[in-house]
């Protein structure tokens, strides 16, 4: 139980423990699953404070929502096993964007790239270039390696391996351009991503805030690992309550 000690070292407060959180579930081992669940429990006991496990994206994001005290729009885009998106407009979880997401995950967003979507014919569509399967293929090709866990390839990306690095910069700058155009066509005031790597979050900001002209970049729901996970998003709470 180190991690909760770390916790209690960084945040001494007890009202503010773990509150939303992000979990990779692609090709994850079910165990994973329930080491998290048993270790968010423990961390209620042990601060007493309240601890809610949501399972849901969407339910994360609404929860987030309102811890932060926002008003008006705010919409995740996942780049999982699909693509999926969850928007909260004034409190309440939208269930009108199935259709709005079927064209939207198919728009291009790099005309030179090399792969075609099978499925809408275009050169570089969100689908076919932003997916985890998608993105491991596209590390395969760049370094003739096996395929590898999404997860595998961000720390590889972090830790220097230049074709997991190269990959990770592509993505941050694709996942950018997606972004850009959401906000726009939604439209929506607030954006939230997730899944970033430190790296890859500095250059997605870079240029998502080139695309849109704004200064703050979306939130990043980190889920890099489980102590990150409760050490960012606590962090980031944190900070986004604070005003700093
Ligand atoms: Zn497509």
């Amino acid at each position: 139980m180190d991690i909760l000690d770390e916790i209690r070292i960084h945040f001494p407060d007890k009202n503010l423990a773990a509150i939303g959180f992000n979990f990779n579930t692609f090709n994850q081992p079910e165990s994973r699953f329930s080491t998290f669940r048993e270790l968010m429990l423990r961390a209620g006991e042990r601060f007493r404070t309240e601890v809610k496990l949501f399972e849901s994206s969407s339910l994360n994001l609404l929860r987030i929502y309102t811890i932060l005290g926002l008003s008006g729009s705010i919409g995740m885009l996942i780049f999982g096993d699909k693509i999926r998106l969850h928007v909260v407009t004034n409190g309440e979880i939208r269930s009108d964007l199935d259709n709005f997401l079927k064209v939207f995950r198919h728009r291009q967003i790099d005309e030179k790239s090399k792969y075609v979507c099978p499925h809408c014919r275009k050169r570089g569509c969100i689908d076919v270039l932003l997916t985890y399967s998608s993105i491991i293929r596209r590390y395969q090709d760049l370094s003739g390696q096996e395929p590898i866990l999404y997860e595998n390839l961000q720390l590889l990306g972090e830790s220097g391996e230049p074709a997991a690095r190269k990959i990770i910069e592509e993505n941050s700058i694709l996942a950018a351009r997606t972004f850009a155009l959401l906000k726009k066509e939604l439209p929506l005031d607030r954006m939230m991503i997730s899944n970033l790597t430190k790296t890859g979050y500095d250059i997605f900001t870079d240029e998502y805030c080139k695309l849109t002209g704004e200064k703050d970049a979306p939130l990043n729901l980190c889920s890099m690992s489980l102590s990150d996970v409760i050490l960012a998003t606590a962090e980031m709470v944190r900070k986004e309550m604070l005003g700093l």
